[in-house]
Order: C-alpha cells, then structure tokens, then sequence
C-alpha cells in the first residue's frame, strides 16, 4: 500500500507573446500573464506523481483542489475508484473541474511505481493518435487568421504537413453568412483530402442561425458540426430538435459538466458524438468511464484540447477519431495552449506531427513527460503544502 502523505500545490504563471487581449487571438507585440498550476501528490513509500493541467488549470479547479486536497492525506493512493467517488460527493455543489488534477496526479504516480506508461496500465489500443488541427479564432487586426483566404491556406498547409483534418473556429461574429463563408472557402480549397469540421463556439444568435449553419455542413460534406448556438449547448432537447433539421453529426456537451449529467445527455439524443474534456471531467478515470459507457451505446467521443494525458486516455479509446491539436495558427509556431514546461521534446503544434499525421503517446512511466521544474519555480506565485 502506498499511503498519501504529502500534497503540494503550487501555482505559476508564464508569459504568452503574441496573443491578447484573450489567450485564443493572435496579436503580434501584445502579450499576456497565464495563470496555472500544478499538483505533486507523495506517499509514504517515497513515491511522487504530478500533473500540470493545460486548459484546465483554471483558477476555480485550482480552488477546488486547495479545498479537497486535505481530505487525501492518510488515503492509499492507488484507491482512484474509491477517491474519485469521494471528491464526486465532496463537490457535488459545483462543477467537479477539481478532480483531474489529482486522479491524474495518482495515475502518475501508479505508473512511475509500476515502471509502466498511464497507456500501459489503460490496457492501450493505438500508439499513434491521428490529430486535426483546431484553429484559433479568426481576428478583425492583422495576422492569425485575418481573413477568409487566411483559413483556406492554413487549412491547405496543415494538409501538407499529412495533417488528414481541419476544424473552424470562425471570427465568433454570430453572422452564419460569415461562418458559411469560411467553410465554403476552406472547402473549395482542400476538395475532399481533408475531414472539414465547424465550431461556432455557441456564437450563432438563434436557433435557426444553427439551422442555417448545419444545413451548409451538410450540403459541404462536413465530419461534424459543433456547439453551435448561444444556449452554450446546455439543452439536450434543443440540440434533439436541432439534429432532426440537419444530416451532419453533432459534436455536442463540451460544456456540460459531471459524469451523470453527461451520460443523461447522451440518453435524452442531445448528440451524436460526445465530447469529454479529460481536465474538467474528471481526469482519466471519469474520462475512461464515460467512454467506455458511450461505446457500449454505439456512440464515438471526442476528447477536448491537447495534453500528455489526453493521449494516453485516446491511446485506449477504441471509439474514438482524432486528437485534437489546438489551438493552432498560421503565424504562430507554438500551441498558445500548452504551458511551456517540458524539459523534453513534448509538444502539440503543427511541427510536432509526424508525417502520417500522427503524434505519438508517451512511453515512460506515469505520463511519460518531464517537467522543466526550474522554469516552474521560477514562475511561481503561491504554493501550499497539505500534510
Ligand atoms: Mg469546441
């Protein structure tokens, strides 16, 4: 038994060139603060595991994490099951985006006391994960994706680079005439040698806008079309009626939180595909669970954004298609996403696929990356010590 006895806790912000005033808009010479965090849990038996949320490492996981975190100490660490219920019960009053952290924390620990990769454990399926590239948002200023013809020849460069799919993410201007116009444009360009895929990010004003939107994903033989419209994709008998107006798949429930709530809008027909994000549904064993439970149903998931574990959670998802590399740009080399902390050649940009349009899991133990943990001391803005 490995007993938790320590949990650390420190809080760390980097500096993002070139994009602002928001982290997904490219804007040359203006840069932004990030705040993230990262959690190391120890054992008694001298063992360490620690993730380092992306996306996920907002400051109200970070404040759920502070508030559960005491709870684990004396707990065995290789009880995920039995812990994951508990924070389950603990934060039933909110979101739950605070688990992840930990439980992938634990799975990192397991795998470095097993000398094993989180995939390994898994029980993995693929060792090469097909990738699209998920585009910033489009801009009014200069650069990124400042027009129309901007997304066609990214779209057509990813391409080249054996990137096999390409998702939209419009200029959020709520006009479908716009966001048809991107994807018409795209589709023109690349014919049919790439997978088309739209995500208006809940921007489309009405319901009929989405419908509108939809049926051109249709007639542009699109692979699925996204969170369309401004209920935040929060009604699964809205999006019921919406799928019976429109042939594309829906990629819905991106921003439905919990594990039951997800599950019941798979069963209300809220969706076609089911969206998990691994860091705010509660790592990879509410990742893994939800999974699993939409296979059984004939249904494909797709999981959110880019990170090491995102990899090994896809590495043993038979159902699903692509790893999302995001958020990608033409003018920028580096995912504005991904924190940069590795002290290995970990990286989810257009020039970290490999030529079949792949990227690869980790095979070291636990999540198979090395932190940079001077860079991340450098950074720090708070730590807190449970134990
Ligand atoms: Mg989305």
């Amino acid at each position: 038994m490995s007993i938790i006895k320590r949990i650390s806790v420190q809080s760390y912000t980097y500096t993002l060139d070139d994009f602002g005033p928001n982290i997904s808009t490219y804007t040359q010479g203006v840069s932004i603060e990030i705040p993230k965090f990262v959690v190391t849990i120890e054992t008694d038996d001298g063992l360490r595991g620690s993730y380092a949320p992306h996306f996920g490492a907002t400051q109200h996981a970070l404040a759920q994490v502070n508030q559960v975190a005491p709870s684990l100490i004396g707990q065995d660490a290789e009880k995920r099951e039995l812990i994951f219920e508990r924070l389950k019960s603990v934060l039933r009053h909110f979101d739950k985006t605070g688990i992840a952290a930990l439980d992938v924390a634990l799975w990192d620990l397991a795998g470095k006391k097993y000398n094993a990769s989180i995939s390994a454990l898994l029980g993995g399926y693929r060792e090469r994960l097909p990738v699209y590239a998920s585009t910033t948002p489009g801009q009014k200023s200069p650069g990124g994706l400042d027009s129309v013809e901007r997304y066609a020849d990214f779209a057509e460069g990813c391409n080249a680079k054996g990137i096999s799919a390409f998702k939209i993410h419009s200029f959020f201007d709520g006009d479908p005439k716009n966001e048809i116009g991107i994807m018409t444009a795209v589709r023109d360009r690349v014919g049919d040698k790439m997978k088309l895929m739209t995500d208006p990010a809940s921007s489309l004003p009405s319901f009929m806008a989405a419908v509108e939107v939809g049926r051109a994903c249709d007639d542009l033989g699109f692979f699925w079309y996204e969170d369309p419209y401004r209920d935040a994709s929060s009604s699964a008998s809205a999006h019921k009626r919406l799928r019976d107006f429109i042939k594309t798949p829906m990629l819905i429930a991106e921003h439905i939180r919990g594990f039951e709530q997800k599950a019941d809008f798979v069963l209300m027909g809220g969706t076609d595909i089911l969206h998990i994000d691994p860091e705010l549904d509660g790592g990879i064993t509410g990742t893994m669970k939800l999974a699993h439970f939409c296979d059984a149903v004939g249904m494909e998931v797709q999981l959110h954004t880019a990170g090491p574990m995102h990899r090994h959670c896809m590495s043993a998802i038979p159902n699903t298609h692509f790893y999302e590399l995001g958020l990608v740009n033409p003018d920028r080399v580096w995912n504005g996403l991904q924190p940069p902390i590795y002290a290995d050649d970990y990286g989810d940009s257009v020039g970290d696929v490999g030529a079949d349009g792949c990227v690869p899991v980790p095979t070291g133990p636990g999540l198979g990356v090395t932190y940079d943990w001077d860079k991340i001391n450098a950074w720090e803005t708070a730590a807190v010590v449970f134990e």
